[in-house]
């Protein structure tokens, strides 16, 4: 009974992040393609736009030492599907969410581009500039 899906319209995937402006024909995609989403909801900058409909995000977190008193920075690294409607561009501050498993190492899902990556430090983590 289903109609056949427009692209025209964005689906929400039931996160609050803005819908995209712009639309695509990405199947992958969690707004105009049949991706689910669950889990978690990361924040990071994107550093590595060289693959395929696939960015490489970073995030800084500080872990406490107790020894020490004092916080390290730590730095992990994900690999995430982009669907070109989001458009994103190395040095973007993302927000990804978990879905399931797309490539070997590929299990989050770009939801929404927050823009330019500045100095601002928002919770645990900071940006890089
Ligand atoms: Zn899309």
């Amino acid at each position: 009974m289903s109609k056949p899906q427009r692209n025209t319209k964005a689906r929400d995937p039931g996160l609050d992040v803005r819908l995209p402006k712009e639309t695509c024909t990405d199947t992958k995609c969690p707004f105009h393609g049949h991706l689910k989403v669950r889990g978690q909801i990361l924040e990071g900058v994107v550093v590595s736009t060289k693959m395929q409909n696939t960015v490489v995000v970073e995030r800084t977190l500080l872990h406490y030492v107790p020894k020490y008193e004092r916080y390290e920075k730590r730095k992990s690294r994900y690999m995430v599907h982009a669907p070109p409607c989001l458009k994103v561009t190395d040095g973007k501050r993302v927000r990804m969410a978990e879905t399931r498993p797309i490539a070997k190492n590929v299990s989050f899902v770009l939801v929404e581009n927050l823009g330019e990556a500045s100095v601002q430090v928002k919770g645990e983590e900071e940006v890089k500039t």
